[in-house]
């Protein structure tokens, strides 16, 4: 068993000031240090601050794997860098591309996702192929598709996420059968040119989410608030890249004042995350990053370089979030999203825990009790 001393707990309601977290592989007791357990071994926190681990639910690669590459090395990459983000779990995200390298990716994953020693696999999340061919953003036009289950039939257990545009042909009957019969998978608005009436109309029918909101969407017009306006007025979950790039701090803060506890803070990086500036691939297309910035070479933002502690840092500098607003926003709001029984230092809820500073530069990240990265 371990505890950890020393700490300011972030995102904790029922602990007492003098109480320590004990734990093994999931959250034991909060306890009183003088009443540990003899041979409890003591993570001394130095007064650092301390949550539960962060939870990605968007992210194509890192320290130059991607998801697409479709190996265990490219999973496993991916898995480690994320350590240093304080990231301890994630949905690794596929791109549109051809059904031989999404099935490939969706196979590749179904296989390895319980090999990899870092941040654990949580699932999948599928980033299109069912998107608008006019809101494409990064993803390959060509290889956009109509919705069918064909894609995904044998990997029901591995996709947790799909976002998708409900305004194409045949998204309603889609969106439908999975929200009645796989209702685990988060199916949420992207990439998508719906209008206001169609988005509201698509969360009765079971999206509940919007992803990376503002981006590859139709901008928010007074006499037609499309996906945005929509968000806005409903209950439904969104996320945005809070990397100052794909969104303006003002429009952060506007977001986190309209959707509060509904806000959940994504990466979306691709596999120069963690990397140097240069060129590198996203889904077959070259993607020149510089800077914070990653872009096709006709200047489409492509995925970003964003680390998830940075997006954390970012909201609580440039917008009202506080701090453990902003924690919330990566533990227990994507958690509560996919039904996880993480995201919360709570007694029977699994050890994934982040030790950072005040810059939300992470010290430590400890996976399912064991300790997996030490800042050096
Ligand atoms: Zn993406």
């Amino acid at each position: 068993m371990k505890a950890i001393i020393n700490a300011h707990y972030i995102g904790v309601l029922e602990h007492k000031e003098d109480e320590v977290l004990l734990f093994d592989t999931q959250i034991i007791s909060w306890c009183k240090e003088s009443e540990l357990p003899i041979n409890t071994l003591l993570i001394d926190a130095k007064g650092a601050y301390v949550s539960a681990g962060f939870i990605e639910l968007h992210i194509h690669g890192s320290a130059n794997a991607d998801v697409m590459d479709a190996t265990l090395e490219a999973l496993q990459t991916i898995s480690s860098s994320l350590l240093q983000t304080g990231t301890t779990s994630f949905l690794p995200t596929t791109m549109t591309m051809s059904n031989v390298s999404i099935t490939k990716a969706l196979q590749n994953i179904k296989l390895h996702k319980k090999s990899v020693s870092g941040a654990k696999i949580l699932g999948v999340h599928l980033e299109g192929p069912f998107i608008n061919t006019l809101k494409h953003g990064a993803q390959d036009k060509a290889y956009i598709q109509l919705p069918n289950k064909a894609l995904i039939e044998d990997f029901m257990h591995e996709v947790k996420m799909i976002t998708l545009a409900p305004e194409i042909e045949g998204a309603k009957a889609f969106i439908e059968y999975l929200a009645k019969n796989h209702s685990h998978i988060v199916l949420s608005i992207g990439h998508s040119d719906a209008s206001y009436d169609k988005s509201m109309e698509s969360f009765s029918w079971g999206i509940s989410h919007a992803t990376h909101l503002f981006n590859a969407m139709n901008t928010y017009h007074h006499r037609e608030p499309g996906i945005v306006g929509a968000v806005f007025d409903s209950d439904i979950t969104c996320d945005v890249i809070a990397d100052l790039v794909h969104t303006h701090p003002s429009t952060l803060g506007l977001v986190q004042s309209m959707k509060k506890e509904k806000l959940i803070l994504i990466t979306d990086a691709m596999r120069a995350g963690c990397m140097k500036c240069g060129s590198y691939d996203l889904g077959g297309r070259e993607v020149y990053v510089e800077g914070a910035k990653a872009t096709l070479l006709d200047g489409t933002l492509a995925g970003s370089v964003l680390k998830l502690n940075d997006a954390l840092k970012n909201m609580v500098q440039h917008t009202d979030m506080t701090r453990e607003e902003a924690v919330y926003a990566v533990t227990k709001a994507p958690a509560q999203k996919l039904g996880l029984k993480k995201g919360q230092l709570k007694v029977g809820y699994d050890a994934d825990i982040v030790i950072f500073d005040e810059d939300f530069s992470i010290i430590s990240t400890i996976v399912a009790g064991e300790v997996k990265y030490r800042a050096s």
